[in-house]
């Protein structure tokens, strides 16, 4: 992928003045809630209605989606409403049939983004199609899988692309749904800039109370747009009930969100940041470079650790540096919570090192 200025033409020819906003069900469920959550939707910033007609679901037995009649109840939107729409499509049948049915963007899930055969198969299927196509990123978080994804549409001719970042899953329970890792999504957009890199909050939280908050983290982040699901009776939808909102509910987010200026390309900007981002870049260096040497230190107290057949972890000598540290910080004007955690960090890592050193 050379010029991916060219992939989001999509999104400069819509001109708006806010971000991207994909919002609708989880689920299309009946041809009476998708209507009534897109007309509520009507007069609002949002250019994309959503609906998931085929759905991905972690264990038989659950709703599965209503299929292809769904395809003609986004139809129906589009001719009341004027808004445009997509779905979800994971397999060759789901392209065709969205394709008839006229849908205006295809996007590719999270369990479908981890397949390299299945994203190949989707890619044959779409070749050549002027249509918007975003993929979400794979569940586990692996960059490499998620540009690999983007690639093979991007070969088989697909040029109005996008990415959707939707979180990661992790073995253990965190307050999100799906870990966000921004690093990884600041990781993408220094790899590809240009292509368009749309949030989807609902599905990194999981909960509709702390939407608005992720939301604004994506935009100070310099994300293109939102997907929301948006359900007039977020409680009694049949897939994805915590983590809907309302049509209003939705409206006011929006309405509350600080969009901030991308950058401001004045020289009397431009050029104070460019030379202050290079001494972050300078001090960066420094910083892993003195990591690397306190970790050879620690290297060698583990080698002394294994003569003496002592533990690793002494907890008095750990708490006397934490104490120390954290007054230290206070003078240089770092908060007691990011010192803690640096240095727990730190230290998690000199104990890895010492347990090779140790058992190995
Ligand atoms: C969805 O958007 O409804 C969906 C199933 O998302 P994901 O692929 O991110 O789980
Ligand atoms: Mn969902």
């Amino acid at each position: 992928m050379e010029n991916t200025k060219e992939l989001r033409t999509w999104l400069d020819d819509m001109n708006l003045s806010h971000p991207l906003v994909i919002a609708g069900p989880c689920s299309a469920e009946t041809e009476e809630q998708v209507l009534k959550i897109a007309h509520e939707l009507k007069d609002s910033d949002v250019s994309y209605f959503r609906a998931g007609i085929w759905k991905p679901r972690t264990r038989p037995g659950m709703f599965e989606g209503v299929g292809e009649i769904g395809l003609r109840w986004l139809k129906k939107v589009k001719e009341e409403t004027g808004m445009k729409t997509c779905t979800e499509v994971a397999n060759a049948a789901h392209v065709k049939l969205a394709i008839e049915n006229d849908v205006d963007l295809l996007w590719i899930g999270a369990r479908s983004t981890v397949s390299p055969f299945i994203m190949q198969e989707i890619a044959d299927a779409l070749a050549g199609t002027d249509k918007i196509v975003l993929v979400k990123n794979p569940v586990n978080p692996d960059l490499a899988l998620w540009l690999g994804g983007i690639e093979r549409l991007y070969t088989a001719g697909i040029k109005n692309l996008g990415a959707i970042h939707r979180g990661f899953s992790t073995y253990e329970k965190t307050k999100y749904r799906n870990t966000p890792e921004w690093q990884l999504a600041i990781e993408f957009q220094n790899k590809f800039p240009d292509l368009p890199l749309i949030n989807d909050p609902s599905h990194i939280t999981g909960n509709r109370e702390m939407i608005q908050e992720v939301s604004q983290t994506a935009l100070d982040l310099n994300f293109d747009g939102l997907m929301i699901e948006t359900h007039f009776d977020p409680a009694n939808a049949w897939s994805d009930a915590a983590q809907q909102v309302t049509p209003t509910k939705l409206k006011s987010i929006m309405e509350d969100l600080t969009i901030k200026k991308l950058t401001d390309t004045a020289a009397s900007y431009r050029e104070p940041l460019e030379s202050l981002r290079a001494q972050i870049n300078v001090v960066d260096d420094q910083l892993i470079d003195l990591l690397g040497k306190r970790m050879q230190v620690a290297d060698k107290i583990g080698g002394l650790k294994k003569e003496q057949n002592v533990a690793v972890l002494q907890s008095r000598r750990w708490n006397e540096i934490l104490g120390n540290m954290v007054l230290e910080g206070d003078s240089k004007g770092l908060s007691e919570e990011f010192i803690l955690k640096l240095f727990k960090a730190i230290h998690q890592e000199s104990i890895n090192h010492q347990e090779k050193i140790i058992n190995g």
